[in-house]
């Protein structure tokens, strides 16, 4: 059988490894879970600043290999696992970080962004193009459901781009270092139900040269849609406050 492209481009200049680390530990951090450690490059660099690290890698080799590398060292826990088959809320508040699988990056964000309020801070190494949609503005192309699903639950910000030539293999595309903080949610916000109002958001955007009158019919009376007057204008048109404000007219 096949084995599945694991997105293993590892990261391999020091002087980028530490600045991340830097970004992810600016202070010594009680807890710091690292997504795809891999050969453990970033992996020395955070446990230098980490008082507990608990690294999640997929592949089996290099999981094993991890543990072979920093044996004996204490409060450093090597979990072979799909990160998105764990739990990530069970160690309660943790920082987040890793050089991500490119081809899995939206679901990771989307998991770690659940972990919400379990999350302090989360910092990855990600193709440039996500990146720029994390932080992208109402109206510009890359804005879209994922920029609104994560203000949702953070503020995102690039810090800086990395070149393919610190990667070993290089990636085809270019990356990027992303910082997401997260925010306590917005109580001025009128969203009752977090998963029901993501799925609205979804829904906004399932075709996005559609209006938001379009893409919802079906889904609330007509009438009580043309009764929005943003219901004219497409997803990408409107920020988070307007979309809350959208979801509270039709669902209360
Ligand atoms: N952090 C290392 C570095 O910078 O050199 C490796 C980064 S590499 C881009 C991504 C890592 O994520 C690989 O080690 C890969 O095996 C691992 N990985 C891929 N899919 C994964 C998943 N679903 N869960 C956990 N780890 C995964």
């Amino acid at each position: 059988m096949k084995r599945p492209p694991l997105g293993q481009h590892f990261l391999t200049r020091e002087s980028i490894l530490e600045r991340i680390a830097a970004a992810v530990c600016p202070d010594p951090e009680p807890l710091v879970i690292e997504i795809g450690p891999g050969r453990g490059a970033l992996t020395s660099h955070l446990a230098a600043r980490a008082d507990r690290l608990i690294a999640i890698e997929l592949d089996a080799a290099l999981a094993e290999g991890l543990r072979a590398r920093f044996a004996g060292r204490r409060h450093f826990e090597v979990i072979q696992a799909d990160v998105l088959e764990v739990d990530l809320a069970q160690w309660g508040s943790a920082v987040v970080a890793g050089n991500l699988p490119y081809y899995i990056t939206s679901p990771i964000l989307n998991h770690v962004l659940d972990m919400t309020p379990d999350l302090v801070r989360a910092v990855f190494l990600m193709q440039k193009e996500v990146a720029d949609r994390l932080s992208a503005a109402p109206g510009s192309r890359d804005y879209g459901y994922l920029t609104v699903r994560t203000a949702f639950h953070a503020s995102a910000r690039t810090l800086f781009p990395v070149p393919a030539s610190a990667f070993s293999p290089p990636p085809k595309v270019e990356s990027a270092v992303v910082e997401l903080v997260s925010r306590a949610p917005d109580e001025d916000l009128p969203v009752d139900d977090s998963a029901k109002f993501l799925e609205f958001v979804g829904r906004c955007f399932r075709q996005k040269r559609k209006t938001i009158r379009n893409n919802l019919a079906g889904a609330f009376p007509r009438e009580a849609i043309d009764a929005c007057p943003e219901a004219g204008l497409r997803a990408e048109q409107l920020t988070l406050e307007g979309f809350a404000d959208l979801y509270h007219r039709l669902t209360v």
